[in-house]
């Protein structure tokens, strides 16, 4: 799909871009036009929305911008979970017509694994003597994608725990009491629905997956078989031996570089656009977008 002028990639360089971000739509803290307001607050001029399996934010967000007028150039996007060796690899799609039925098609086998998976939480939960976590995991979700995320908060108030970690770290994290395997679909469906729809598609966040450099070798070596495009090298968590490591697997593989908040809500330890910077020697993700 073409989206931007040679002109207008050039000037990408001196923009201020962040390709991974979360609303209410899933289980971000902002509406999608709270997301945008704050986005034009933070001087953001390139902001992609990836919600979890859900594309849901991406109209309401650019009818917001559209009234606004607002000085902001969004990417359609989306986070596609899915399941790997045991692992959950997250997939970001860049740029994707997120009208597309193919896009369409996986995103509701996702939100019926999403379903399925909270009411098996929910029963086990039940047995963990908790009450009625489903009913209000579900309202406090709406009409956006359920994910472990509002479940630990309810947890978390039940309980009494000082943190949502500890939902996760008791209930809800692998292996824990209440942990259900989900059915997500596989690294290689979610990056053919994400070309399908004419986006490119990103690994996110390399360094959460909790695997040893020889397991993320192996993730890597799938993922570019799989015909992914690229890797998030920046993520404002990431020391620079990290950002390094990620950069050469970029350079190793022939993959595309992508950079983003994973903003969820505002807090002090991470927003909108802070800490990205694109390293010099990659091939950065939006060249492919011309
Ligand atoms: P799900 O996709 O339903 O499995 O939910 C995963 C979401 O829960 C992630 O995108 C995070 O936002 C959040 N999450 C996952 N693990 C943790 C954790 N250990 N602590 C806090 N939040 C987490
Ligand atoms: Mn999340
Ligand atoms: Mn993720
Ligand atoms: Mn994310």
């Amino acid at each position: 799909m073409t989206l931007m002028s040679t002109a207008q990639l050039e000037q990408f360089e001196n923009l201020r871009v962040d390709l991974h971000s979360h609303t209410k739509c899933s289980d971000g803290g902002l509406t999608p036009q709270e997301l945008i307001e704050r986005a034009v607050t933070f001087q953001i001029d390139v902001l992609a929305i990836t919600d979890h399996d859900t594309v849901a934010a991406i109209d309401i967000a650019n009818e917001y911008i559209l009234e606004k007028n607002s000085p902001i150039k969004l990417i359609s996007g989306i986070e596609v979970s899915t399941a790997w060796q045991g692992f959950e690899i997250h997939i970001v799609g860049l740029n994707v017509d997120h009208k597309h039925p193919a896009l369409a098609q996986l995103i509701s086998n996702q939100q019926q694994a999403r379903e399925d998976r909270a009411l098996a939480m929910g029963d086990k939960l039940s047995k963990c003597g908790f009450d009625g976590v489903y009913d209000q995991a579900k309202a406090l979700a709406g009409e956006g994608s359920i994910t472990r995320a509002h479940f630990a908060r309810i947890i978390q108030q039940q309980a009494n725990l000082s943190n949502l970690q500890a939902a996760f770290d008791k209930y809800i994290g692998k292996g824990k009491r209440a942990f259900v395997k989900p059915n997500w679909c596989s690294i290689e469906e979610a990056v053919a629905a994400i070309h399908q729809a004419g986006g490119s598609a990103v690994m996110a966040h390399p360094i959460r997956y909790d695997m040893t450099a020889k397991w993320l070798r192996r993730l890597i070596v799938q993922f570019k078989q799989a015909n992914g495009d690229g890797l998030e090298v920046v993520l404002p968590q990431m020391n620079n031996e990290q950002r390094r490591v990620m950069l050469n697997y970029c350079l190793e593989y022939d993959l595309h570089a992508s950079m983003g908040s994973d903003f969820h809500f505002p807090s002090k330890w991470s927003d909108l656009g802070r800490n990205l910077r694109m390293p010099e020697t990659a091939k950065p993700i939006w060249e492919l977008w011309n």
